[in-house]
């Protein structure tokens, strides 16, 4: 048999995620490399899910998501950001951020269209994009003054006749930069004059360090009515296993991205639509609590890096720090990540995967924090390693 998968999919083979995890696993390596939790949720919201599927709501959710669910992001966008969205209309639960974004890029590209990404880029954009049949043009991400940021000229330059979105994920996993409002408006600034829809990846909205604060670009003057916001459960309450996200949107958009959904998944997870709508009422303190926690583990973690000889990137948000490799000798991340098990017992992930122009990306690796204090020190020992 020829080839079966289709043309636009074949660089998508195996991520680097499962290769490295398989590493991890077969050298028992401290895996740092995936960006997941290893301890749980707040427990009044896990109860909730039990409880759901014990009073039988085990059947089909509406297509746009629970009611409940959709009434508390509405109250969730008011409190916090001063955002206005209708429940009925103008919000659509997801299967995670992944869907939402796939059924985003999905409905809103013909094949040819173009979508601005700054790379490096959580590796679903690109598949996404690839998907529909649009092509990316990417916006590099590089250091300036110890923090990733784009210059706003290459941005404009990225803009030609077939752009049609642009997907702005802030915090911004791998880099760990929260956009500033400057930054901010220059991306209104493009979309607006070129008549762009900007597709926002927020999934880190709450985890932001050192008193920074998450600016969502729809509070930016002129941009409510021209973006796609998107946010997920999975990282806010620590259940990455649940896949439950949300879209906010004007009407329109939504029901453009509804379209695309409703043939790909329909609808999800009960259970855990009603346990998040809990969360988001009742659970933000606790996500305050996961707030500090992260930002002491961070700290661990950059201090045990910075020890080893790596030169470290300190992150406002997420669940990652970024290294450059060079001060240790070495010149590419995903030859070094190879031999980290190896060398030190340690898995990470190259970040040169997330770029368009790997080069551009070659020297750096991502390491995740999200682990107990306790993984995060014995990985910190076994790095000590590199140095000697
Ligand atoms: C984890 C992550 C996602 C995926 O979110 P799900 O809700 O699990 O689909 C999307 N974007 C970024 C930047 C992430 O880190």
């Amino acid at each position: 048999m020829s080839e079966p998968l289709v043309a636009r999919m074949r660089e998508f083979g195996t991520t680097v995620f499962a290769e490295m995890t398989a590493l991890a696993v077969r050298t028992s390596s401290i895996n740092l490399g995936q960006g997941f939790p290893d301890t749980d949720g707040p427990p009044a919201m896990l109860e909730r899910a039990v409880a759901a599927i014990r009073d039988g709501l085990n059947q089909y959710p509406p297509g746009p998501g629970v009611p409940e669910l959709r009434q508390a992001v509405a109250e969730h966008r008011k409190q916090h950001y001063g955002l206005d969205y209708d429940p009925d209309g103008e919000i659509l639960v997801t299967v995670g951020a992944t869907e939402a974004l796939a059924a985003s890029v999905l409905a809103l590209c013909e094949p040819g269209d173009e979508v601005i990404v700054f790379e490096p880029y959580y590796d679903s954009y690109a598949a996404a994009i690839s998907l529909a049949g649009a092509v990316r043009r990417p916006v590099t991400l590089r250091p300036v003054d110890g923090r990733f940021t784009f210059d706003p000229a290459e941005l404009r330059a990225a803009v030609g006749p077939r752009t049609r979105a642009i997907l702005v994920n802030s915090p911004h996993n791998p880099t760990g930069t929260v956009f500033t409002y400057d930054e901010l408006a220059a991306i209104a600034a493009v979309v607006q004059e070129h008549d762009l829809v900007a597709v926002t990846d927020e999934v880190y909205e709450h985890l932001t360090y050192d008193g920074v604060e998450h600016i969502p670009l729809a509070t930016l003057p002129g941009m409510r009515e021209r973006t796609v916001m998107i946010s997920s459960a999975g990282k806010t309450f620590s259940v990455t296993g649940w896949k439950t996200g949300w879209i906010c949107a004007p009407r329109a958009l939504v029901t453009a991205a509804q379209t695309v959904k409703q043939f790909l998944t329909f609808t999800s997870g009960a259970p855990w639509q009603l346990a998040v709508a809990h969360a988001l009422r009742e659970e933000l303190p606790w996500v305050g609590g996961l707030r500090d926690e992260l930002a002491g583990k961070r700290d661990r973690l950059m201090a045990g890096l910075t020890a080893a000889g790596f030169a470290v990137y300190r992150p406002a948000g997420t669940y990652f720090v970024q290294t450059d490799i060079r001060p240790l000798g070495f010149t590419d991340g995903l030859e070094l990540a190879r031999r980290l098990p190896e060398l030190a017992g340690v898995v990470a992930i190259p970040t040169q995967v997330f770029y368009d122009r790997r080069e551009l990306g070659r020297h750096f690796v991502r390491f995740a924090f999200c682990k107990k204090d306790e993984i995060i020190d014995e990985a910190v020992a076994r790095l000590a390693r590199l140095h000697g």
